[in-house]
């Protein structure tokens, strides 16, 4: 199995950590300028029978300038291409303005979805749920997978879902 995996989400979520953890060397780091319009590789994951190429997707935001406006549609061109979304979130920040605008992007394309809710050792497993509660109701989101990036918890679940969505 092999396809296109793009990871979004705001600043700070936890995208590049997730990255470096799953592929295990630090180039999510090295290809991560932001505001650029050319989407690159930011890893490949090779298995024995498996590849997923992550693919970075600058710019999904809400533009403050026109060329942020010519940004999230480059951004949003891309999502329509990949075969899936990882839409990551701070656990501990829980909903904010800047994911209301990434969820109404994701409602006009057709690519399967899941949220990652990163950071999960920073917070009770009730909040946990609650906080789970509230997204479901924002997106029919294929899975939704609790993950420590920094801890590795789940991070191979998380690779296995994945991989049954190529
Ligand atoms: P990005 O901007 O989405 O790529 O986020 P980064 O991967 O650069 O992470 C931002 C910060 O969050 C860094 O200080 C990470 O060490 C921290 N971080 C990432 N994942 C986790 C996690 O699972 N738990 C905790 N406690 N911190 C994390
Ligand atoms: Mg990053």
């Amino acid at each position: 199995k092999s396809g296109f995996v793009s990871i979004i989400g705001r600043p700070n979520v936890g995208k590049s950590t997730f990255l470096n953890h799953v592929i295990g060397q630090k180039i999510a780091i090295m290809s991560d300028k932001p505001q650029t319009t050319r989407n690159k590789v930011q890893g490949v994951l090779t298995k024995e029978n498996s590849q997923i190429i992550f693919i970075d997707t600058p710019g999904i935001h809400k533009p403050k300038h026109k060329l942020g406006d010519f940004m999230m549609k480059v951004a949003q061109n891309t999502l329509k291409e990949v075969d899936l979304v990882l839409f990551m979130i701070n656990a501990e920040e829980g909903y904010g303005r800047g994911d209301e605008f990434i969820i109404e992007r994701l409602k006009t394309i057709q690519t399967p979805v899941f949220l990652v809710v990163n950071k999960i050792d920073q917070i009770h497993p009730d909040k946990l749920l609650l906080l789970i509660e509230q997204y479901k109701e924002l997106y029919p989101f294929k899975e939704i997978i609790p993950i420590s990036a920094l801890e590795g918890t789940n991070t191979t679940r998380l690779v296995e879902q994945i991989k049954s969505y190529l």
